[in-house]
């Protein structure tokens, strides 16, 4: 389905589907199951399937996420899969193979063989990419940007995010790569519209892949995502797009309803209001999870601290849930109080300040008691 206006950007092929140009905008969603639960991974594709999905990543973590999409490709042959690199890029090569694009974080590149440039492991993706006519994702969140650029652009992290992505960009052109796309993904919706227009305006030639990492549950999620896309999709920017919603894994194909559902309506002319006050209060970021996930508790945890922050509803809080450490601690960074979970235990933050790991039947009593302090300290005149 094609909206808004006529996009720029250059066509590339990830397996059979194509985007970029006039091509169709693709809609695109993440397995949240453990990628060597070959059994629930294979469901999840399933479902994913069942909802029409044009693209299904699948996160890869070890040789054993390797070997299990191996066997999961025999399976479901037609699929169209991106993979999801974090730290182990050394990954790339033997993964490629299973799957029609790779998507690296150029925020954890840094991580691994600290003697090689991060060049040099760019180089080192193309090859596999190019080797196994796979597309490529340069994947910038704002929970990991590249300390380098966090660091040289401190005042401006939606810079930080942009000067990243381009620096990748000219790093795959000079390697003579051209089947590669970008996304600037951030949990916060005017942010995503500011990196992808900023972006856009540079390099109008490459493919965006659109997101709000972490919108959360439905609906404040849809409602975060959708405030994005009817401003970058209605101007043009956006060739597929990715719907983060915290949900069950049986119920993971409404990310593609409801992308679906968006498209047709920017198509149509058809752009939701917000509502109002929609900002001003409580705001939960949670993140959709994904094989990196820590415990499985972790989507009923999300909607627990959702339960019960309700009576906190009006007081201006953002409340971060993430499923594991990847994402975890930079992105609970940036809130009032945060949480990231691991396997027995979930931490606790205020801001960037460590306030302990509690076990998970405990964490939701600290966290009130966290969040009535904080009430106390930021809105003394609403307490009586
Ligand atoms: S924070 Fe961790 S579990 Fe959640 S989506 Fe990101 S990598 Fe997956």
């Amino acid at each position: 389905m094609n909206s808004g206006k006529a996009r720029k950007t250059r066509k590339i092929r990830i397996g059979k589907v194509v985007i970029g140009g006039n091509s169709p905008i693709a809609v695109q969603s993440m397995a949240a199951t453990q990628t060597q639960n070959l059994e629930a991974t294979a469901r999840q594709i399933e479902v994913l399937e069942a909802a029409h999905a044009d693209i299904i990543r699948i996160a890869v973590d070890s040789e054993k996420d390797v070997e299990a999409l191996r066997i999961l490709r025999k399976q479901f042959p037609e699929s169209v899969w991106s993979v999801d690199l974090q730290e182990n890029y050394r990954l790339a090569p033997i993964v490629a193979p299973w799957v029609d694009k790779i998507r690296y974080n150029p925020g954890h590149l840094y991580h691994l063989e600290k003697d090689k440039t991060i060049c040099e492991k760019v180089q080192f993706i193309v090859n596999a990419a190019m080797d196994n006519d796979c597309a490529i994702r340069i994947g910038v969140n704002c929970g990991s940007v590249d300390p380098d650029y966090k660091e040289r652009y401190k005042d401006d992290l939606v810079e930080s995010m942009v000067r990243s992505a381009v620096d990748h960009c000219q790093m795959l052109d000079q390697m003579g790569f051209e089947n590669y796309c970008v996304s600037l993904k951030d949990s916060e919706s005017q942010k995503v519209v500011d990196a992808n227009r900023r972006f856009a305006k540079e390099r109008p030639d490459v493919p965006l892949h659109l997101g709000v990492t972490e919108a959360g549950l439905p609906p404040e999620g849809i409602i975060k995502t959708r405030i994005a896309f009817e401003q970058l999709i209605s101007a043009g920017i956006g060739d597929t797009i990715r719907v983060s919603l915290t949900l069950p894994n049986d119920d993971k194909g409404q990310e593609i309803e409801v992308g679906r559902e968006i498209l047709k309506d920017i198509s149509e002319g058809r752009f939701r209001s917000v509502p109002e006050n929609f900002l001003e209060g409580l705001n939960i970021i949670a993140c959709p999870s994904c094989s990196r996930v820590e415990n499985d508790k972790f989507v009923d945890l999300a909607q627990d601290v959702r339960k019960m922050t309700e009576y906190a509803a009006k007081y201006k809080l953002t409340i971060a849930v993430m499923g594991c450490r990847v994402n975890g601690p930079g992105e609970t960074d940036d809130a009032d109080l945060g949480l990231w979970c691991g396997p027995t235990r979930v931490n606790l933050k205020k801001g960037i300040e460590e306030l302990g790991s509690f076990s998970y039947e405990e964490i939701l009593g600290q966290l009130k008691k966290e969040i009535d302090q904080m009430i106390q300290d930021k809105f003394p005149q609403t307490v009586s």
